[in-house]
């Protein structure tokens, strides 16, 4: 991945952080656990998650559907099943 698609990965972020989209938090719970056990994963200066690996921080990484962990660690919401699955209960429960 270039470093304009990886910008546009993390806009996309940004911009879920700031609306904070009831799908998007269910997503940002299920990929947080695993980063915070990685040991890539620190929290910078300015008291702020990032990972190592890829350099991205995670406040809108994890919040960027298409994104995806560096090391595999985690998919694209499209690529994981379990995800889809929480989603469609959370669907039905409306
Ligand atoms: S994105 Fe992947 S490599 Fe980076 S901290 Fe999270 S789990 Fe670790």
């Amino acid at each position: 991945m270039n470093k304009i698609q990886q910008g546009k990965l993390i806009l996309t972020g940004v911009a879920n952080f700031i609306k904070k989209d009831e799908k998007i938090e269910l997503l940002v719970k299920k990929r947080m656990p695993t980063c915070l056990s990685c040991q890539h994963f620190f929290i910078n200066r300015f008291n702020t998650p990032k990972c190592r690996a890829c350099g991205c921080l995670l406040l809108f990484k994890l919040r960027s559907p298409n994104a995806a962990c560096p090391l595999n660690k985690w998919n694209k919401a499209s690529e994981d099943q379990d995800y889809q699955k929480q989603l469609t209960k959370l669907e039905h429960e409306k």
